[in-house]
């Protein structure tokens, strides 16, 4: 047998053994499940393992592993480096496996691997039940815990990473084992936000919250407020109660009913805040930051979490193109605000956006070094969006993002969020020489020595 039909014998014998199926280049579903939420990611891998369950997952390992072939995992495909896909990694796509079950007694949710946020939201929310997660639903529950999780319950709730009691893994030689406080307590470590690569997490054992509706919602400004807003929202937000979670957010104003239509089109800043504690605190809860200045419109009250957790989806249509940086700040001093406000105000492409955030509450509570989210400490941090709808205008918005950036840079931590990284050359977003830098290296070196799952290995 030549090398080539021993190849082509081996990807047919995956293929058989998968339940999912294996697609490869020649094949019509290819292309689709190829394609990651950003259009600017263009890659092919050999094939695509689509997984059906554990098993699955266990026999596209295997076979990885025999061959030493490094491997991709798709969860919700949302990230914004690309990560889900690479150039010759075979690609295990947990698309399918996205069931969430619910043990409303227990107030917890067993949740597969490649399951959705909105999954994960109509399952619990059945149950008057939620737990951390993204501002936008259509992200992956995989990638988005594993590099640690914040979301509009974070303060209240802790990150996706403190909520989580369990994670069902197979390690890149194909073995399964669980992780929790009590078994593979270093592998639990790491996965909790070390931005994966340790295996493939098949299960997410979840802690659920009480959590019904939820008082939110956005007001809008004329840009030029945005000064007086960003020093309100620095002087409110570390004291402000665990309930509340707030963005201010740099955005080109939609032709939303309830704003006027001369601002259409025009840049505002959006105060956008979620209050998960009693609804009737909820109609004063952003006052001290949204009475500061005079607002253009405001749609506020109470909707069910769910609803909530949606609002955001029609900004993040998948297929467009996008490059996001990230950065985060120990203080938002005037300078910073300097540094920021004409650069946000005045973007390339009217979809690219900035969105100022804070941590604290329930976050900050947690000691830095008790899981590998070494970031607790950030009261601050700022992600930039450049994004536009064609390959065209691709060059600029990067640019934009990138200056920006820079010019905040010095106001700046050296290590960064890793779920908002917009390349893999940032990914190792911790401080250089830190002991979570260290013993993350070393458990990647224990767990996958050939590097077969490393999201961070360039094409
Ligand atoms: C519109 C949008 C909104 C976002 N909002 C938030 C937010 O509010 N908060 C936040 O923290 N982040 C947010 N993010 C960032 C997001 O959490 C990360 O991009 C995350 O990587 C996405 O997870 P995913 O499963 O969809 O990604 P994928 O692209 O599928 O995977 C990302 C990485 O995780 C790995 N991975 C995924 N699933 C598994 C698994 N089951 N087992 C092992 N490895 C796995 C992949 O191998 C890859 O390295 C947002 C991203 C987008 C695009």
């Amino acid at each position: 047998m030549s090398a080539e039909s021993g190849r082509t014998a081996s990807w047919h014998a995956l293929a058989t053994a998968l339940r999912g199926g294996l697609l490869m280049p020649d094949d019509p579903d290819y292309e689709t499940r190829r394609r990651v939420w950003n259009g600017a990611i263009d890659r092919r891998p050999p094939a695509i393992a689509r997984c059906a369950d554990a098993d699955d997952v266990c026999a596209a390992v295997r076979f990885a592993a025999r061959e030493h072939l490094p491997m991709s995992v798709r969860g919700g495909g949302h990230n914004v480096a690309g990560l889900a896909v690479r150039d010759r990694a075979l690609m295990l796509d947990l698309g399918a496996m996205n069931r969430v079950e619910v043990d409303a007694s227990s107030r917890v949710a067993r949740v597969e691997g490649g399951a959705l946020w909105r999954d994960v939201d109509a399952a619990t929310q059945a149950h008057g039940l939620a737990t951390t997660g993204g501002f936008v639903s259509t992200t992956g529950v995989g990638g988005y815990t594993l590099g640690g999780g914040v979301g509009w319950l974070m303060r209240r709730c802790g990150l996706a990473i403190d909520n989580l009691l369990e994670a069902d893994v197979v390690l890149a030689d194909g073995r399964s084992v669980v992780a929790s406080q009590n078994q593979h307590a270093d592998l639990f470590w790491g996965l909790r936000g070390g931005a994966g690569g340790l295996g493939v997490v098949t299960r997410f054992t979840c802690r659920l919250h009480p959590v019904h509706e939820v008082y939110a919602g956005a007001v809008f400004y004329p840009v030029e407020a945005a000064r007086e807003l960003l020093r309100a929202f620095r002087a409110f937000t570390p004291s402000a109660a665990d309930g509340f979670t707030a963005m201010l957010a740099f955005t080109t104003a939609p032709p939303l009913p309830f704003l006027p239509v001369e601002a259409h089109g025009h840049r505002v800043v959006a105060l956008a805040y979620c209050w998960s504690g009693d609804p009737e605190q909820g109609k004063r809860i952003a006052e001290p930051i949204s009475a500061r200045a005079e607002p253009l419109g405001r749609h506020e009250g109470a909707v069910p979490y769910a609803v909530w957790q949606q609002t955001f989806d029609p900004a993040a249509p998948p297929g467009h193109h996008y490059y996001w940086t990230t950065s985060q700040f120990d203080a938002f001093d005037d300078a910073l605000i300097d540094a920021l406000v004409p650069r946000a105000a005045g973007p390339v492409d009217p979809l690219c956006e900035v969105h100022v955030h804070h941590l604290g509450g329930a976050v900050a509570r947690i000691a830095n070094d008790a899981t590998a989210f070494s970031h607790r400490e950030a009261p601050f941090f700022i992600n930039v969006i450049g994004h536009t709808a064609a390959a065209e205008g691709f060059a600029g918005i990067r640019d934009w993002a990138r200056g920006l950036r820079t010019a905040l840079a010095p106001h700046a931590r050296k290590d960064m969020q890793p779920n908002f990284v917009g390349e893999a050359a940032d990914l190792d977003a911790h401080a250089p020489g830190s002991d979570i830098r260290t013993k993350l290296a070393a458990l990647r070196a224990r767990y996958d020595p050939e590097g077969l799952l490393l999201p961070v290995r360039p094409g």
